[in-house]
């Protein structure tokens, strides 16, 4: 059954469930109330699986993490004003990363909310969204329907992927229509994602810079990965053997063990590099903007993006290149069938010995057997596991949880690690973990920390009531980065940044019929872990680090203006 029959009407409920399952909709995550109640109970009533959440902010996130896999949006469900605002945040940050995503929101009456008569969480919704969306509206008429659910994928989906904002008030909730009306009016989006090729100019002279280099850098970002363009990338690095750089959300691109990648030997790469060629990854504070003590001053740049607005963001670009990733990338690896591409072996040699030093370093730290545990000890039993589970899907957040993560664990394919992104923002991690149980039926693992894991911790539970695949890993250190050592006044009350460091946070799930771990050594993280992700059961390790593990602000620490002034 597509839409309520009664009086031969459908109404607007129906009508939108039956157009967003028209447009390949499969999940909705949400936390309902007036006026969606019912628009939920009708679209899981009509196929798409409804996840319920605990927080409209993970919802979002969650939908977030389904466009990140599936090149798709997924829909996240809110209430008006309250639930609404809650939801806003990632729907920035979605758009931020460049993840496609629908929000809907159910808002209140229009005429008494734009006469600010005082309605029931009355909020000019429509506006409120435009900053923290690619687009935002409203549907007034039950007519409009099929139009706005096709822009929302276009809008979502096309060019640098993002976030849409669709209001959908009281009063349009109310509204119905006949059923052949409603047939009649119905229709889908056309190639909401179309190709865009690059001009063959362009190409032509990127594959003659690189021909031309010395020392040749790929970096592939996760717009290689929102673009599904890991067949292509990888024929690009096999046949021309440069070295490239993995960004955080690309790693498993190509595997992190291909002997191409320089992820251990990052600074000298940047440093070294006289012609880069960025894939999908901006020119931003993550890549030093390119410019400065990081790179190399007489480097040139070629960047391929689908958004021309990104291009000189931050320096010149001399070769951009503007288009789709993977039909680029297409269009790079016929063209050098004409202009043969080959990185020097000198380069490739002097950044192998750079990095089979650092990798010595680094399995000297991750194999320690110290207790208590740091971060990279415990992250390498972590390792052990995910070396033998390539499939698993990781979403990971926290300070120094994220960073040594990102560097101790190795990733096998594309888009299984999900992260802070773009923001490094707190409070993704177990939203992502959601979406990404749900898109794939596959075991995922959180890694947080023990406070990023707070800002979404609650919905452990919706992972418990779904039964859903997931480990939550909570590495607890006692507190913000590394907790804090001291109280700057002399009140007896903790400082800003500790939190309960002898706590059992894996408690949580027990209440909720989960699994819970409590972990102390190397030996018992790997145990646990590996016992925890093959259950496909819903579990909780907590692993207990030596207090104050871990620096202040992770690796970014540059970023944090220290005080002149005062005791610091
Ligand atoms: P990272 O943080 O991994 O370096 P960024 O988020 O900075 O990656 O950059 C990703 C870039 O990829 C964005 O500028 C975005 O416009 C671009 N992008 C996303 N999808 C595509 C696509 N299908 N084709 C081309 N570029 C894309
Ligand atoms: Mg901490």
């Amino acid at each position: 059954q597509t839409a309520s029959t009664e009086n031969n009407l459908t109404d607007a409920p129906h009508y939108l469930a039956e157009a967003l399952i028209k447009n390949g909709v499969k999940h909705m995550y949400g936390v309902v109330g007036i006026p969606v109640t019912d628009f939920a109970r009708i679209a899981q009533g009509m196929g798409i699986r409804f996840i319920a959440m605990r927080h409209e902010a993970d919802a979002v996130n969650a939908a977030a993490a389904e466009g990140f896999l599936t090149g798709r949006p997924a829909v996240a469900l809110t209430v008006s004003a309250p639930g609404f605002l809650n939801g806003l945040a990632p729907l920035k940050e979605a758009t931020v990363n460049g993840f496609p995503v629908i929000m809907i929101g159910g808002s209140s009456t229009r005429n008494v909310v734009d006469l600010h008569e005082g309605e029931y969480e009355g909020l000019d919704q429509m506006s409120y969204a435009v900053p923290f969306s690619k687009e935002s509206m409203r549907l007034d008429r039950i007519e409009d329907i099929p139009l706005a659910v096709a822009r929302a994928m276009h809008i979502a989906s096309s060019g640098r992927p993002g976030g849409v904002y669709i209001d959908f008030p009281d009063d349009t909730v109310a509204q119905t229509m006949t059923v052949e009306d409603a047939e009649a009016n119905m229709w889908t989006a056309t190639d909401p994602a179309p190709s865009v090729r690059p001009t063959d100019e362009s190409i032509d002279k990127a594959l003659e810079m690189l021909a031309a280099a010395k020392n040749p850098l790929v970096v592939i970002g996760k717009g290689a990965a929102i673009a599904q363009a890991e067949n292509e990338v990888q024929e690009f690095i096999n046949k021309t053997d440069i070295p490239y750089q993995p960004m955080s959300m690309a790693k498993g691109l190509i595997p992190d063990t291909d002997p191409h990648s320089t992820a251990s030997a990052r600074g000298m790469a940047l440093k070294n590099a006289d012609v880069v060629l960025l894939i999908g990854a901006r020119l931003n504070w993550m890549l030093g903007f390119g410019r400065g003590k990081s790179w190399n001053p007489d480097a040139k740049f070629i960047q391929i993006d689908i958004d021309p607005s990104e291009m000189e963001n931050a320096r010149q670009i001399a070769c951009p290149l503007v288009g789709d990733i993977k039909s680029t990338m297409k269009a790079l690896n016929e063209g050098l069938e004409k202009t043969p591409v080959k990185a020097p072996e000198a380069w490739r040699q002097m950044l192998q010995t750079k990095i089979d030093e650092n990798n010595a370093k680094f399995a000297a730290r991750t194999s320690a057997d110290t207790v208590p545990m740091g971060h990279f000890n415990a992250l390498g039993a972590i390792k052990k596991v995910t070396d033998r589970h390539h499939d698993i899907y990781i979403a990971n957040e926290g300070a120094n949880s994220l960073d040594i993560c990102r560097n101790v664990i190795d990733m096998y394919m594309p888009r299984h690690r999900l992260d802070c992104g773009t923001w490094g923002v707190m409070g993704c991690g177990t939203g992502y973990a959601i979406g990404a149980a749900v898109t794939t039926g596959k075991p995922v693992l959180y890694i947080g920390g023990d406070s990023a894991f707070g800002f979404d911790g609650m919905e452990v539970e919706t992972a418990c009531r779904f039964h859903l695949p997931i480990t939550f890993v909570v590495l607890n250190n006692g507190g913000i980065y590394r907790g804090d050592f001291e109280n700057l006044g002399n009140d007896g009350d903790p400082s800003p940044l500790t939190l309960s460091y002898d706590v059992h946070y894996e408690k949580m799930i027990e209440a909720f019929g989960g699994k819970s771990y409590y972990a102390t050594t190397p030996e018992e993280v790997e145990q646990m872990v590996e016992e925890a992700v093959t259950s496909g059961k819903t579990c909780f390790v907590h692993v207990q680090l030596a207090i104050y593990a871990g620096s202040e602000s992770g690796h970014i620490g540059n970023l944090n203006p220290k005080p002149v002034v005062g005791p610091l």
